[in-house]
């Protein structure tokens, strides 16, 4: 009996990979609450593959006070809900956000440890007063380190693109990246990751109308939302990296 439910898994792979194992996903909340207290541990120097940066940076401020790390520990709560509800597992690199860290090359072990099928790291920017939108990091091709990664993380970048214009009715950044997307080797937690990987600069915390928005309980839910529907497109399109 058992060889007979084997071999019929065997007929459906995605069938099996969903039948026997849970999908774990890593939710990176960008910074945290006290790196601003912090400074000699976060900018004590981690090698990101191809360099070295600083282990960690205290992240931005909206125009209207509300601290970035602070906004995307909320946002990544919101987001954890939604896909807990649909069953899925997930991990957070972080469990509140009144600590320091962690490094980024620890972000990313996280997702390697867990053996995730995703890691999504949730930022705002704080970019230049004249621009707006969200932007969708991915990684480069980096020989050795990032070859099995970037091409899962450019299909998850761009349901990523389009789901946060669906859902948040915003625009892809005016300044950052192109459409909606920038590859970039600069980025330890994608640099590092041995997992599909996208950092997600939901909105720019400086320009007067981001800031405003990033405030909201509406924003925020809408872009847990958005995350949310690209996690779970991307996992139903790639069963086979559930492990
Ligand atoms: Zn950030």
């Amino acid at each position: 009996m058992k060889y007979v439910v084997m071999v019929m898994m065997m007929l459906l792979p995605g069938v099996g990979a969903a039948a026997t194992r849970r999908q774990i996903v890593v939710l990176d909340p960008g910074h945290n609450g006290q790196n601003f207290r912090n400074s000699s541990k976060i900018n004590r120097w981690v090698d990101i593959g191809t360099e070295k940066k600083a282990c960690n940076t205290t992240g931005t401020t909206s125009l209207n006070g509300l601290a970035e790390a602070q906004y995307n520990w909320d946002v990544a709560l919101l987001t954890k809900a939604r896909l807990e509800d649909v069953g899925i597992t997930v991990v957070l690199t972080r469990q509140s956000n009144d600590g320091w860290g962690p490094c980024i090359d620890e972000r990313a072990r996280i997702a390697n440890d867990n053996h995730a099928a995703a890691l999504i790291s949730i930022h705002a920017d704080g970019g230049p007063a004249g621009g707006r939108g969200f932007a969708v990091l991915r990684p480069k091709l980096v020989k050795g380190l990032t070859d099995n990664t970037v091409g899962p993380s450019a299909t998850l970048a761009s349901m990523l693109v389009k789901s946060m214009a669906n859902k948040t009715g915003t625009s892809p950044s005016s300044y950052l990246g192109n459409k909606g997307v920038l590859v970039s080797s600069d980025y330890g937690t994608l640099n590092l990751s041995k997992v599909p990987a996208v950092i997600v600069e939901t909105a720019n915390m400086r320009n007067v109308k981001d800031s405003a928005l990033v405030s909201t309980g509406t924003f925020q839910q809408t872009v847990a939302e958005a995350i949310t529907a690209a996690t779970l497109e991307f996992l139903a399109a790639s069963p086979q990296s559930a492990g």
